[in-house]
This record gives structure tokens, C-alpha cells and sequence, in this order.
């Protein structure tokens, strides 16, 4: 029986499989002989060396993986959680189980925030069993050593996995746990590494079993026939000559123009994505810049960043997205109520608009950082509704100084209106994620509802031809930048529906540029009609298959 799953990117790994070795057994509930000074003495070591192990390991591996292993760092000297340690060894806890107690009460605090926080969960986890390992002193729980190149199989991966992974050995990863967001997806789409995450049953799998991990298709098959694992094989040879093939802008078979921007969190990302072709930028998170902040940025702080972004890409077009605050990405100056339903409430540009200086502040730095450099800077707004909050975005953009304002479609009301939006704003940008989170009315954070979570769907499809339409009618540029441009047989059929760049993970731009370069713009369209009047994701997808 094959196995399924959330695939990340479009990766294929064949081979046997090892599984990740149980966690350390739970610590006994005993006291401890000595003081509890001496006590507490042996947990401070223990942190302060698993903390330094982090921040090497950290040092070591750079990219995306330092900020995770820095921030597991920084979670094994929370002084709130030592306190806490120490109050349990006070009233006569012995260490290994303080610290497992005290950790896994935080865990659970993470998992009632529920969003990124809860994801969090599982890094703290790892922290909590690496300082148990220290003070028992036996070795910390890790991915298995073999001399084999394997698949890895583990119920999810903590950052101090993912982050050192011996990319000469791990041909993929397979987990149980873990949604699009998780940290194993995060770290396997940068490194480009095949991954699917959320895989029933993945911990039943018996090592040494040979599977084929389909990525693109979301699905691990078991024990594989010859035939299966030579096609596989021929695949991943294909896919690893078009990562090689020249890196030319983005087009199509007929010439016209697709540009691929990248979408980037930080502007330490530019150098790597420009690397990799992006010829631009589609998507700045700005809200990545502040997750950790407690007070409003400053103009000036935030200028500083905007300036360093802007310098990468002298003459290119970047796109910059005001702070989307909320649901999954909560910043504590923007967001302090407590809500039911946070990913229907005060986010994205309404959290903005009640919080107006906040958002002025940030336009303001924008508009400075662009009078300093030549980049082609747009912004453009999170989560926007409806026209009325289109002309109230663009008109204070334009206020405080900014040449294009445009608007990110994410909610449907926005699509269903666009032929009114794109007479006032600039341009429109799509956010497939949360447009569809929206569209089908699946929590994209959920594993239980992610076959609902689906940019194929064509009801999703059928907002994007609106979008795509209005943008045509009034001569205004309408970009992609969630997940579904990082997939080349959509991306085909998202450029047939009017979308005229597309913006996306740079470790996706060869794939994508050797998908459009297939088609003329009037098969690509004749490709988009037949998808629309699917009746299913599925069906829609076999339509992709075709090309
Ligand atoms: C989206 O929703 O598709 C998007 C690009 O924004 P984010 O993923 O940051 O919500
Ligand atoms: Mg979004």
C-alpha cells in the first residue's frame, strides 16, 4: 500500500529507508542526591553547552538553517523556562526531569497559540531531549549514521536535523508530522531536498525498505518494481540537467516575457536568489523582518533594511508587502486581542489600518529607502477586501510618496470584485496560499482539511481568471507569488489565466523555466479553459499532466 502525504517542491528520491531512533525515555520521577544547588549547577551546564552546540552547528550550516538553530539556541536559555527548571529542582525534582517537565509545559502553551507557535513545538522538544541527553550523558538523538545514501523516516525534524543533514547521504525525507509550514519543509525546500510531510502510517515503514518519494505527486511508493525505480531514476537524472540548464529570464515558447521573481523573507536571501536567476522580487515579507520584535520598528530601522534589499536589484522590479500581521504570523505591536478565529479577524491590512502609524511609518521608510536606490520599488498590501480598502491603500500610499501601489488578492471578495479593484489599484498580486485557504474554507495550517488545501481546485481557478481579466481590461500587471507558481504545470496554466510574472521560492525557478518554455502563450490559455471546467482538483491536475 502506498503512502500519502503533502508533498514539498517537486523533488524525486529513490532508495531504502531508515527510520529516526525513538526519543530518550522519560525521566523518572525521583529526587536527586546532593544539594540542589549542585543540582541546578548540573542543568545550567547542561543548557549552556546544548545552547553552544546550537550556535555551532548554526555557524556551520548558515542560511535559513542558522536562524532556526540560533533561535533553539536562544529557547535553551529562555530564562523563563530556567526559572522554571530551577523552582521544580527547588521543591525536590531531580534535573533530567525538570527540565523534561518544564519543557513540555511550554510546548503545550505553543500548541494552544496554535499557527507558526505551535509548529514551534517540536524545536523545543529536541532542546528539552539534547539536555537530558548532556546530563545523562549519553549521545543526543539524531538522524542515523549509515554509509548508504537513505530516505529518511522520522515523525517530524527538529532544526538541529534538519539544519546539519549530510546531503550526500539523505536522498529525501519522509515524516508523519509536520503541514507546508513545518520547519522540515521550510529547510528541505531551501536546501531543495525531495520531502513529504504529513504522511499517515510513514512510521510504520520498516528500514532498509526501498520506496520511490514523489514529491509532486504527494505520495511514497512501497517496494517499487525495477521498471518503477529505473523511470524514477530517469527523473531525477531530468530534473538534475535542467537545475544545470543555462539560466535565462523566464519565457515562454513563443518569446513572451514570464518574468520569475523570488519571494524572500530577508534581504540576506538576495545574493542566493540571484544566483539562482530570480530577476527580481515578487514577494518581501516584511512581517519576517519583525516576528520577534515586541515594540513598532522605527522609520529609520526600517529603512536601513528596505535599502539593503533595494541595492540587490539595481533597475529590477520590487515588490514589498506591507506588514501581514496575524493568524499564522502574529506581531505582538499589531495584533493583542484575543480572537476565535484569528485568520478570519484583525490581520493583514486591517490590523494596519487600526493601527494607521504603524503603517504610515512603514510607507514612510519605504518611500525613503526608495529615493535612495534605483531599484523599480512597488508596494502593495496584505489581505485587502474590497475596492474601498484598495483606494484607502493606494491613496495613502501615494500620499507618503510611493510611485506603484498595488494590492496582494488573497480573499475571495477581492477577486469577485477585481474589475472594480484594478481601475484603482496598480497592479494585483495573487496569494494562492491564503486564497485558497479562503476559497474552500480549509486552515492551511490544518493536515486534517490539506486535500482541501489544493490551488488545482477550479474554483480557485475560476477567481484567478477573473483577477487575470481585469487585470488584462485595464492594462495592469497581475502577478502570482503563493506556492502554486512554484509548480510548473500550474505555473503554466496560471500564466493562460492572465497572470504575467511569477514569484517564488528561487530553488524553484529551473523547474518552472523549463516548464513554460514548452508552450505558446495560446496553448497555455487552451491548457487554462479546459482546467476551469474541471470538476475537481484532480481532474484539473490531469489536464496539467497533459502538458
Ligand atoms: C499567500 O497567501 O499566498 C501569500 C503569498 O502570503 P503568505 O503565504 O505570506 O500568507
Ligand atoms: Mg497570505
Amino acid at each position: 500500500m502506498d503512502l500519502h502525504g503533502i508533498g514539498v517542491g517537486r523533488g524525486v528520491a529513490t532508495g531504502p529507508i531508515l527510520r529516526m531512533p525513538d526519543p530518550l525515555p522519560e525521566p523518572e520521577q525521583t529526587g536527586f542526591s546532593g544539594d540542589a544547588a549542585d543540582e541546578k549547577n548540573r542543568v545550567a551546564e547542561a543548557l549552556t553547552a546544548v545552547a553552544a552546540e546550537y550556535q555551532a552547528r548554526g555557524a556551520k550550516a548558515g542560511g535559513a538553517a542558522r536562524d532556526v538553530l540560533e533561535a533553539a539556541a536562544l529557547m535553551a536559555q529562555d530564562p523563563t523556562l530556567v526559572d522554571d527548571v530551577n523552582a521544580r529542582i527547588d521543591s525536590g525534582t531531580n534535573g533530567e526531569r525538570a527540565v523534561f517537565e518544564a519543557f513540555a509545559g511550554f510546548q503545550q502553551m505553543l500548541i494552544g497559540l496554535g499557527g507558526l507557535m505551535a509548529e514551534r513545538a517540536t524545536d523545543l522538544g529536541d532542546v528539552s531531549q539534547r539536555v537530558i541527553a548532556h546530563l545523562r550523558g549519553v549521545a543526543a538523538p539524531g538522524v542515523p549514521v549509515s554509509d548508504e545514501p537513505f530516505i529518511l523516516v522520522a515523525p517530524d525534524l527538529a532544526p538541529a536535523d534538519t539544519a546539519l543533514l549530510d546531503l550526500e547521504k539523505v536522498l529525501g525525507l519522509i515524516t508523519r508530522d509536520g503541514g507546508p509550514t513545518s520547519h522540515t519543509a521550510i529547510l528541505a525546500r531551501s536546501k531543495s531536498i525531495p520531502a513529504i510531510v504529513g504522511v499517515t502510517g510513514a512510521l510504520d515503514l520498516v528500514d532498509h525498505t526501498v520506496v520511490i518519494l514523489d514529491a509532486a505527486a504527494g505520495t511514497v511508493y512501497i517496494s517499487p518494481s525495477e521498471d518503477e525505480i529505473a523511470e524514477a531514476k530517469k527523473r531525477i537524472a531530468d530534473r538534475a540537467a535542467a537545475a544545470k540548464a543555462p539560466i535565462t529570464d523566464g519565457a515562454l515558447a513563443d518569446g513572451t516575457l514570464v518574468p520569475l521573481l523570488a519571494n524572500l523573507g530577508s534581504p540576506k536571501d538576495a545574493a542566493a536568489a540571484i544566483e539562482l536567476g530570480a530577476e527580481g522580487v515578487g514577494l518581501f515579507r516584511t512581517e519576517f523582518l519583525f516576528l520577534e520584535a515586541t515594540t513598532a520598528p522605527t522609520v529609520e530601522e526600517q529603512r536601513t533594511q528596505y535599502t539593503e534589499l533595494l541595492r540587490h536589484f539595481s533597475g529590477r522590479k520590487v515588490v514589498v508587502r506591507a506588514l501581514d500581521a496575524g493568524a499564522d504570523k502574529p506581531l505582538s505591536f499589531l495584533n493583542d486581542a484575543h480572537e476565535e478565529n484569528p485568520a478570519l479577524g484583525l490581520r493583514g491590512l486591517r490590523a494596519l489600518r487600526a493601527s494607521e502609524q504603524i503603517l504610515r511609518d512603514q510607507l514612510t521608510a519605504l518611500a525613503q529607502a526608495d529615493a535612495e536606490t534605483d531599484a523599480d520599488l512597488w508596494v502593495m498590501a496584505p489581505m485587502v477586501s474590497d475596492t474601498e480598502e484598495t483606494e484607502y491603500f493606494v491613496s495613502l500610499g501615494k500620499e507618503l510618496g510611493l510611485k506603484t501601489v498595488g494590492v496582494m488578492a488573497e480573499v475571495p471578495s477581492l477577486a469577485v470584485l477585481a474589475d472594480q479593484v484594478l481601475q484603482v489599484a496598480d497592479f494585483a498580486s495573487i496569494g494562492t496560499n491564503d486564497l485558497t485557504q479562503y476559497t474552500l474554507a480549509a486552515d492551511r495550517m490544518l493536515g486534517s482539511v490539506a486535500h482541501f488545501q489544493d490551488p488545482w481546485h477550479p474554483a480557485v481557478l475560476r477567481l484567478i481568471k477573473l483577477i487575470g481579466d481585469a487585470g488584462a481590461a485595464n492594462g495592469k500587471p497581475v502577478g502570482i507569488c503563493g506556492e502554486a507558481a512554484a509548480d510548473p504545470q500550474l505555473a503554466v496554466i496560471l500564466v493562460g489565466l492572465g497572470a504575467t510574472t511569477l514569484s517564488m521560492t528561487p530553488a524553484a525557478f529551473a523547474d518552472v523555466r523549463a516548464e513554460l518554455a514548452k508552450y505558446t502563450l495560446d496553448q497555455a490559455r487552451e491548457l487554462a479553459a479546459k482546467a476551469l471546467q474541471a470538476h475537481t482538483a484532480a481532474d484539473a491536475r490531469k489536464v496539467g499532466s497533459t502538458l
